[in-house]
Parts: C-alpha cells; structure tokens; sequence
C-alpha cells in the first residue's frame, strides 16, 4: 500500500482514518481526533450515523441503481422535499456540487438562448470556488487553477465579492451579462460573509436587469448557517440554486434546484447523467433531511454557532495574530495576520483535524451535532495552536 500508483493531486496527511463516531475519528496510528472539517463541510449528521448506516444498508439490498431511462421514485420524493424547503419547484441530480454547477451554468445559458440570446456572459465573484471542471475553474477569478488548463471555458467576468456597487457597474457595462452566479458565503474563499441584505438587494438588482441568479449554496447549503440554505437569512429567493456536500452526508449526491419558470428550458435530451439521482443516493438524502427536520439540525446549527462564536471571542478577540473572526452558524473561519499552513499539523498534535483556506484562514466546518462540550474542547485547542504559532513567529 502506497501512493504510487494515485494521481499526485493532493498533499495528504500521514494518517488515515478507519472509523468514525459523531465527531471523533480513529486514526490508523491509533488516536482519536475531533473532526472539524467534516470531510470538507460533508458529514454534517456526523461520522457512523446508525440511521443512516441501515438506511443506506436497506436501499443497498433492494435497489442500488437503474439509470434514469425509468421512473425513480425515491428521486421524485427527494425533489418534493428539496423543493418543499427551498422553495424552488424543480430539481436535477447529480453526484457532486461540481456537476450541479455545471448543470446551473447550461440551465442558465439555454435559459436565455430559448429567448433568443445567445452566448450570455455571467458575472461571478473574485475568490469563488465552485469546483473542478472545466467550466467550474473558469467561473472564478483564481488563475491558480486555470493554470495549464487553458483554453478555458469564455463567458465568466469576475467582479469584488459582496459588492453591490461593482455588480450594478458591471451589469450596466456589459449588457450581454444575463445571469449572477456566487456563494452567499464563499466557503474555499476564506469564509467570507456579506453584510446581511446584500443578497436582497442583489435579488432587486438582478431583476431590474432582467439577469438569472445563481447561488451556489454546495458548500452554505443543508443547515450549515442555521438555515436550510444560507438565502433563507434573507428575504429572497434565488432562481438556480446547487447544493450537494452535506446532502447525502457522505453519499456522494448534488442537486440543481430551480423555479419552475427557470427549468422550463430543459427538455429532454438537454441534460443528463448516468448515476445522478440513483435510488442509494437520494434514499441517503432523504434520510439526512428526514433527521435533519427532525432534530432541527439547522436550529442546532444556528445555537452551536452562536456558542462557539461566543467560546472563540473570548480566547481570541483582540489576539494580536488574529485579524478576524467570521461566519454564520458552525460555517467558521478565523483570519490570522498571515499565512499559517503550521496551524493544521499543530491541531493534528493535539487532536484535532481543521483546514487552512486562503493561507491565512483556519477554517472550521464541525458536524452540526457536535456537543457543547467538544466544541469548548475545539475552541482551546484552535486557540491554543494559534497561540503557539503565533509565539513561534514571534521568536
Ligand atoms: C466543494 C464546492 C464545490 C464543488 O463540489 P465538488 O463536490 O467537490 O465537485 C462547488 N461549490 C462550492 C461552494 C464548494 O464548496
């Protein structure tokens, strides 16, 4: 057993996990460790959720897969019930948040080709990230990715993040621009927070111009900030919305949700996939929502988050290596004065697997159902590790 023979694309840990509970993971070198990324905003039920383990066991034994050529009645009842809490009447499956952009980028294009334009542009933000295809890496101002990649695909104009100004400037310069597509919280960005009201009164602006939204809520999205999806903070309603990473929490699953005025453009032939939609996939979905109404997840989120904000400000505010503390619900970041790649392995030391996002932004996704008590244990250990980095720099 080695990397040899995996494709060198990312920079792994040493360890491996081979089981997890709630928040905790076993590590092969036989320690425990508090998740705070949940696979990168995935696991948000937590690690060996007994529910969801026999839910999934279940549908294994009856029905894995069956193309999309019948009727799949467990992707129709996971449609009512994402349309039902997001307010958007028609969904398109997919395996991963990736895939549910790429279907949410040729639903907005056909969208206006059917009304006799074509080739529209659509603004996007600086420091987004919407995935790894081809069309994904372009939508982005982050030529890192593109890198090698070229010809990447044309159509994408980036503007500031959070900007209303800027976005009403650029859709006055470029009249072909004819859908906005952003994160309500960009997550791979460095967790960056808009000022509430902005998607409101993005909302207003994209209708004065006659120009789609998009919100890609793959990362925010699934009781992440306290709500079912991140738009809900705010009196609006976005006409394309993808989601994914926590929907199946673990099973790969991505939907692309839209108005039914919007999805109206697809007609058969348009789009498909081959596994998008299986039975195990939205049986797995449907339980996470199931459990998720359930406990009130997303009013577990919103609680949790707002005692751990509480547990970070009084160890962290005013540290001068902190530049500042962000988020909504358990979606968490927290801004050091510069880059901190030692951050990860120090909190590996002490128990804890975090992320690192944009140099300089810890970033911390914990399961949704994590206890008080483990998220004071996460907040001194976050603490504790930007102490002794910064005593470190300082040396
Ligand atoms: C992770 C992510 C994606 C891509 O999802 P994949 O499942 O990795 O393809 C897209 N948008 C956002 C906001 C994400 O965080």
């Amino acid at each position: 057993m080695s990397l040899d023979h995996l494709m060198n694309v990312y920079g792994r840990l040493t360890v491996g996990f081979v089981s997890g509970h709630g928040v905790w993971l076993t590590g092969d070198d036989g320690r425990e460790y508090l998740d705070a990324i949940s696979g990168i905003g995935v696991c948000s039920l937590g690690h060996g959720h007994p529910e969801l383990a026999e839910a999934i066991a279940d549908q294994a034994g009856k029905l894995i897969h069956t193309s999309n050529i019948p009727r799949i009645p467990l992707q129709e009842q996971l449609a009512d019930r994402l349309a039902e809490i997001s307010g958007l009447e028609r969904a398109f499956f997919t395996n991963s948040g990736a895939e549910a952009m790429e279907c949410a980028v040729k639903l907005a294009r056909l969208y206006h080709w059917r009304r006799g334009r074509e080739n529209i542009d659509i603004l996007v933000a600086k420091g987004s990230f919407h995935g790894r295809t081809l069309a994904c890496i372009s939508a982005t101002d982050n030529l890192k990715s593109q890198e090698g990649f070229g010809p990447i695909v044309g159509g994408f104009v980036p503007v500031e993040f959070g900007d209303l100004n800027a976005i009403e400037q650029a859709l006055k310069a470029n009249p072909n621009i004819g859908a906005v597509m952003l994160e309500p919280i960009q997550g791979e960005g460095g967790i960056n927070v808009p000022a509430l009201g902005f998607l409101k009164s993005l909302r207003e602006l994209c209708d004065r111009h006659e120009v789609l939204l998009v919100l890609d809520e793959v990362q925010s999205g699934i009781c992440k900030t306290g709500r079912w999806f991140a738009f809900q903070h705010e009196d609006m309603k976005p006409d394309i919305l993808t989601c994914a990473k926590a929907l199946g929490n673990g099973v790969p699953i991505g939907a692309c949700l839209a108005t039914e005025q919007v999805a109206e453009a697809f007609q058969p032939g348009n789009h498909g996939s081959t596994f998008g939609g299986n039975p195990l996939a939205c049986r797995a979905g449907l339980t996470v929502l199931d459990i998720m109404a359930r406990e009130d997840t997303a009013g577990q989120a919103a609680a949790n988050g707002d005692a751990f904000h509480a547990m970070l400000q009084e160890r962290l505010a005013g540290h001068p290596a902190v530049s500042e503390i962000r988020g909504r619900g358990l979606m968490v970041g927290i801004e050091l004065i510069a880059d901190c790649p030692e951050i990860k392995a120090m909190a590996m030391d002490l128990g804890v697997l975090l992320n690192v996002t944009r140099g300089r932004v810890i970033r911390l996704l914990p399961p949704l159902v994590i206890s008080h008590e483990e998220l004071q244990t996460l907040a001194t250990v976050v603490a504790d590790c930007v102490d002794h980095w910064h005593t470190a720099r300082a040396a």
